[in-house]
């Protein structure tokens, strides 16, 4: 380790570098040494990881601070470095994720080459409430797109290969660095060479077009499964793009869109609904019928109920998405309807059957206080 090189010295900076200046010089460096702009060469790649080195320990003030200190010796293990900081197993990748992945976009340019999980694609099903209660099957008629078999996606006539796009150096992406109001900003884009293949195809496959894929009309069956809300999405492994060099496919992902329905609402698995019923019935009692997802159920409605009074039918609910035995309640609230539009003679009725009401009730109420009175001064 004597022949190590002082990482100020490395990333060419003062040793009063500012972390911007740190960042800026790291970055020059990073680009120039990336092992994807320079494939195969070792003498880049170990200039790219000393650069790397050098700049994990730099921009980390705690590390910079003990380095300053104690020079190389404080990531060696033991001597004056509170833990050692051993890089030579370690995929700088993996460290360098998040800068990457501003850098080149996705974290990701150090595997292009390698096979890669295809896009998930999305799209929506409108359901009806019923639907997403119980669960259905749905078909969907989806534009999906397959490897095209003529060229196996590389989009080159059969016996011809691409070449590496000279633009963005095969990352399929090129960054642009601007000054704003608030410093530089990097914009990463697709590469408009390439749109972002990182190859370029001089003899195009006539299948495909070059595009290395073909697309077609395909029926795919959605299992909906009961107790899904709207909003949630089911995923379908596999049924997204097509993954590149043998990397899988992607999933679709389909989002559920549920009708609004004219009687029921929903709240997590319980169902609520309002109920009219009439004077007659909520103050003499009497059946009612009731809709539930199951159908009717009938409901006795005990005398002098009020209205708003709130009902519980359990299970009525919906099912849960984990367990379809579990089912959520319903919840009815009865709303005692006042008649409108009377005839004359029900008019009559009524004003004879207030005014026995009437005097019923003053002694009731009487009767009430008084007991109300009792009760009070028990
Ligand atoms: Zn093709
Ligand atoms: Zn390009």
């Amino acid at each position: 380790m004597a022949d190590k090189r002082d990482y100020y010295e490395v990333l060419g900076v003062s040793r009063s570098a500012t972390d911007d200046e740190l960042k800026k010089a790291y970055r020059k460096l990073a680009k120039q040494y990336h092992p994807d702009t320079n494939p195969d060469n070792a003498e880049a790649e170990s200039k790219f990881k000393e650069a790397s080195e050098a700049y994990a320990v730099l921009s980390d003030a705690d590390k910079r601070r003990q380095y300053d200190q104690f020079g190389h010796a404080a990531f060696e293990g033991g001597a004056g470095g509170a833990g050692g900081f051993d890089f030579s197993g370690m995929d700088m990748g993996d460290i360098f994720g998040d800068f990457f992945g501003d850098l080149f976009g996705g974290g990701r340019s150090s595997r292009r080459n390698g096979p890669m999980q295809g896009a998930n694609l999305r799209t929506s099903v409108r359901i009806t409430f019923e639907e997403a209660v119980f669960g259905t099957e749905k078909e969907l008629d989806l534009n999906l797109k397959d490897e095209c078999s003529s060229c196996h996606g590389s989009g080159a006539k059969h016996g011809t290969s691409s070449e590496t796009c000279k633009k963005c150096g095969g990352k399929g992406q090129v960054v642009f660095t601007q000054q704003s109001l608030f410093g530089m900003v990097r914009n990463v884009q697709t590469c408009p060479d390439c749109r972002g293949s990182g190859k370029i195809i001089k003899d195009k496959c006539p299948d495909c077009r070059g595009e290395g894929y073909v697309t077609s009309r395909k029926r795919i069956k959605v299992s909906i499964p009961a107790g899904i809300d709207n909003g949630q999405s089911v995923r379908i492994r596999g049924k997204g793009e097509p993954g590149t060099n043998g990397g899988p496919r992607g999933d679709l992902l389909v989002n559920i869109d549920v009708s609004r329905h004219p009687i029921f609402q929903r709240q997590d698995y319980d169902i609520f609904s309002t109920v009219p019923i009439s004077y007659g019935t909520a103050a003499l009692g009497g059946d009612i019928r009731i809709k539930t997802v199951d159908g009717d159920v009938i409901y006795n409605v005990k005398s002098g109920t009020q209205t708003d009074t709130k009902v519980r039918l359990r299970d009525k609910g919906v099912p849960s998405l984990r367990n379809k035995n579990v089912r959520g309640d319903h919840y009815v609230t009865l709303v005692v309807q006042v008649p409108t539009s009377l005839t004359s003679e029900q008019k009559d009725l009524l004003r004879k059957f207030d005014e026995a009401l009437n005097g019923k009730s003053e002694e009731k109420t009487s009767n009430d206080k008084e007991k109300g009175k009792k009760k009070f001064w028990k």
